[in-house]
């Protein structure tokens, strides 16, 4: 029979590893006080050192070994790099047709809810359209075009 056996020093070990002082081995024995057998007297009775000193065992598991599944770990990282891909692309795409869509809105849309009438020429216009065509002004919900927006200012200082 197979059996796993886990094994931890009497303390801490040292502070860098973690499971500093861990062992664990598979061994065959013909049951488990066999395994018990050589786990504890590995070298013959007259070597103690598994119950005394300074590699004197704190924790000992003997564990039959009788149905062992092996996790296809590297079959598992490959899916898992595949699936971290597929979010990471998902993620780019979904900046970017964020990005799209503020770029739609600023550039194409000529409705953005916005028909005014000009103040001056009393033309019915885009508010949107006049911004694409002129920049982002205080004017544009007032007038259709910067030639409007000027002869409104010059007349009003005319007068
Ligand atoms: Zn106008």
């Amino acid at each position: 029979m197979q059996f796993l056996i886990c094994e931890r020093t009497d303390g801490i070990g040292c502070d860098y590893t973690i499971g500093c002082g861990m062992t664990f081995y598979f061994m065959d024995a013909d049951s488990i006080e066999d395994a018990q057998e050589k786990v504890i007297w590995p070298d013959g009775h007259d070597e103690y050192y598994t119950l005394d000193g300074e590699s004197a065992r704190d924790s000992i598991l003997i564990i039959p070994a009788e149905h062992v599944f092996t996790v296809d770990i590297i079959k598992l990282k490959l899916e898992f790099k595949k699936h971290k891909e597929s979010l990471e692309q998902n993620k780019i795409e979904s900046i970017e047709r964020a990005e799209l869509k503020r770029l739609q809105d600023k550039y194409e849309s000529d409705d953005l809810g916005y028909t005014n009438k000009c103040k001056y020429c009393e033309r019915e216009y885009s508010r949107s359209a006049t911004i694409r065509i002129f920049g982002d002004f205080w004017w544009t919900s007032i007038y259709c075009s910067e030639q409007c927006f000027t002869k409104a200012n010059d007349l009003k200082n005319f007068i």
